[in-house]
């Protein structure tokens, strides 16, 4: 153990030391090369070090890295308006993370309502399996319990049903204290699971109804993941009032920001909320850069295409492989193999053969791949899947 012992013991890490990052390869500091599968948790959306974003950051180093956000800074407002004409949304609000994100968008949420004198909506209606992030907030709204417990009592104003369970779900948005229902439109550390256009449609109709808004969390999924710009988009008409977006944003540089209807964020007022940090000129050089980039229908394109071809990849791995992997689900290169064998264990089989995949819920794997990923890579990764498939069956087989 080198030095670990001086680092909160938070994290259950792999023993991988990444050197340097290119495209979708990373080389290890042993001089091991991997296919990467993860894209820091669907992050490196335009693989490592693209050449566009690492001169965006290099150039605004030399200019300027921090202002304060009592001052104008003209990156954000252009980096605001090219997300709002992009989407549902009027205005945005930049942070670092997608917690923090999230954070804003339950805030605003609930000011929605104390602004129009409604102060006792507050309830969150979340979904269980869903993931926000760490925050107080933020696990209080997935409601895992793994990750409330030990933090003292659960924060009130928070409800979570299960997805399939509309008669809950109903009941939920027609009480008088619902404030928003936030859902993400593919969970993603839940296992990549998809909601059907028609569950979302479904859903924005009832809470129009209710004079409840709809949060999206596209945190994950967002930013071109499953091959549109935002994965709302698969199912038109479900816009809703509020989204928080991050991890690609920033192509792995932390930008996060939330984005919302001028009606949804009129709560949201000099003085209610802020951040030092949030939106710095570092961080919107190269939020703009990314924008660009991920926003150019050539790439969404490409994305759906390669997403399709993992899938169909996939599909035949299951039926080759039915003693080990069971089905394939997701959205565009947001994908999920539910496993018959246990997937923290698969994925340090998979590193073993150089390809690196994350896990999920429901015993998933998750290939999250960089959106710029190539035909020829994505059969690559394929055949080392196959590879760590055959050498767990074999290993079964011995223990047999
Ligand atoms: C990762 C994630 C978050 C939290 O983002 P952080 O940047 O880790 O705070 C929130 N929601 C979803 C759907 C995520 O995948």
């Amino acid at each position: 153990m080198s030095g670990n012992e001086a680092l909160m013991g938070v994290y259950n890490r792999a023993p991988l030391e990444v050197d340097r990052g290119e495209g979708v390869w990373l080389h290890a500091t042993d001089g091991r090369v991997y296919l990467d599968c993860v894209s820091g948790i669907a992050t490196n959306a335009l693989g490592h070090c693209h050449p566009r974003l690492v001169a965006a950051l290099k150039d605004q180093a030399e200019k300027l890295w921090h202002v304060s956000n009592i001052f104008r800074i003209p990156a954000q407002e252009q980096l605001a308006h090219k997300l709002t004409q992009a989407s549902f949304a009027d205005v945005a609000f930049f942070a670092n993370s997608g917690t923090e994100a999230i954070e804003c968008a339950i805030k605003t949420a609930r000011r929605y309502h104390a602004a129009r004198g409604d102060g006792h909506r507050i309830d969150v209606i979340g979904f269980a399996g869903s993931f926000h992030g760490r925050t107080y907030a933020a696990v209080n709204a997935s409601g895992n319990a793994a990750y409330l417990d030990g933090f003292g009592p659960r924060l009130p104003g928070y409800v979570q049903i299960d997805l399939d369970d509309e008669a809950a779900l109903v009941a939920a948005i027609a009480a008088p204290t619902a404030a928003a229902v936030l859902v993400e439109p593919v969970q993603g550390e839940g296992g990549a699971r998809a909601l059907s256009p028609e569950w979302l449609l479904r859903l924005k109709d009832m809470c129009r109804k209710a004079g409840v808004l709809v949060i999206h969390d596209e945190v994950q999924c967002g930013m071109g993941r499953t091959g549109r710009l935002f994965a709302h988009q698969w199912a038109p008409g479900a816009e809703p009032d509020i989204m928080a977006i991050a991890k690609a944003m920033g192509g792995g540089f932390p930008i996060g920001a939330c984005l919302a209807t001028r009606d949804a964020a009129s709560g949201m007022v000099v003085g209610s909320h802020g951040t030092t940090f949030g939106g710095n000129p570092l961080a919107m050089a190269v939020g703009l850069a990314a924008f660009d980039l991920l926003a150019d229908p050539t790439l969404l394109d490409h994305a759906r295409q390669m997403g399709e071809r993992f899938m169909s990849g996939l599909g035949k791995l299951v039926v080759a492989f039915g003693d080990i992997a069971l089905d394939v689900r997701g959205k565009g290169l947001l994908i999920g193999v539910k496993l018959a064998v246990n997937n923290r264990e698969m994925m340090a089989t998979a590193r073993d053969h150089g390809l690196l995949v994350a896990g999920g819920g429901d015993n998933c794997i998750r290939l999250l791949p960089p959106l710029i990923i190539t035909d020829k890579e994505v059969d690559e990764a394929l055949d080392r899947l196959a590879t760590a498939f055959a050498a767990t069956r074999r290993r079964l087989a011995q223990a047999a």
